[in-house]
């Protein structure tokens, strides 16, 4: 009775929040394991031109098959990892994958582009973060001024002297900084000029409101305005709609990332995005567009 009672009380409820519970601690413990069960890997997700449509750069993304559970979303993982410490070692895993691969690329005579890597604020806070990258770029053989580390805001605001000291020194070994997710945070504009930032990532979810309202159409517009004027390149995350496309390239924004254009893709994938660009024409045809 007190079962049944149970059941008409936390309909369908309850089971399901101890499901979840179940599987994220199932997703923690085995995060210690993932690595060396060769469970994680690397996609690409380009970043084209406005102008033009060719690749100028593209980001790697993490991604996690579990054995059991398949696919797990880095946003569920990635903070796990930052917690628990293993996110130095995944992110240098994801550096030295990403690294290689776009060697391989470039001695196979495919066409050359900015390689960007997420770094958490976790990452950025560890001593040997430069010597990490030196080694890897060593080892990799990759060009540095065609590698770009992607840092996030919220990061940079906790501590402003070190992180711009930071950023200055790994500007120092040449490769390229982004500012990922602009606009969730909360740096000012006269803060922003001080950052040795080559480029500025728009968060998706001002790229989404555009259409809806002329405040953040505004807001956008003059956040491409400024950047330029401090000598940044603008990409503009999340691109999902044609309409979309129009208003940022009619804003003058540089670049275009999004599914619009295409999703993040395996390194074969991506390796046919590189040979057959540009991957959208003036007509908004896409060159190919299976992959969108
Ligand atoms: P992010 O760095 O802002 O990456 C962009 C996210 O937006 C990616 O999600 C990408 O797949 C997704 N995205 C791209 N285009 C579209 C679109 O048109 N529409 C929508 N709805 N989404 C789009 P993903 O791969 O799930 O990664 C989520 C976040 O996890 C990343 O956000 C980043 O913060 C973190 N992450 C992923 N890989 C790594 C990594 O190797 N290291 C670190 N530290 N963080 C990572
Ligand atoms: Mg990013
Ligand atoms: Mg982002
Ligand atoms: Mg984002």
């Amino acid at each position: 009775y007190s079962k049944r009672r149970g059941r008409y009380i936390y309909p369908r409820y309850k089971p399901e929040m101890n499901k979840r519970n179940n599987e994220l601690m199932t997703i923690q413990s085995d995060l210690y394991r993932a690595l060396e069960r060769n469970e994680f890997s690397v996609v690409y997700q380009p970043k084209v031109s406005f102008s033009n449509g060719r690749i100028l750069g593209a980001e790697s993304l993490l991604r996690w098959k579990h054995q059991t559970l398949g696919m797990i979303s880095p946003a569920t993982f990635i903070p796990m990892a930052e917690d628990n410490g293993l996110i130095e070692a995944i992110g240098e895993w994801v550096l030295a994958t990403a690294a290689t691969q776009s060697k391989f690329w470039q001695l196979d005579g495919l066409p050359s582009f900015l390689l960007a890597v997420n770094l958490s604020g976790r990452q950025l806070q560890e001593d040997g973060l430069l010597d990490t990258v030196r080694s890897i770029i060593r080892t990799s053989g990759i060009d540095p001024t065609l590698l770009e580390l992607e840092v996030t805001e919220t990061f940079l605001m906790q501590d402003i002297d070190h992180s711009l000291s930071l950023l200055h020194e790994l500007k120092s070994i040449g490769i390229r900084l982004a500012l990922d997710d602009f606009g969730t945070g909360y740096s000012s504009l006269n803060y922003l000029s001080r950052l040795p930032v080559d480029t500025l990532k728009i968060d998706r979810s001002f790229v989404v409101d555009l259409e809806e309202s002329k405040e953040r159409y505004n807001l956008v517009r003059n956040v491409i305005r400024m950047s330029h004027d401090l000598g940044m390149q603008v990409v503009a995350e999340g691109v999902e709609t044609q309409t979309q496309f129009e208003l940022l390239k009619s804003l003058n924004c540089d670049e275009v990332q999004g599914y619009f254009i295409s999703p993040p893709v395996s390194p074969d994938k991506f390796r046919m995005l590189l040979e057959n660009q540009p991957l959208i024409d003036n007509n908004y045809n896409l060159a190919l567009p299976a992959f969108a």
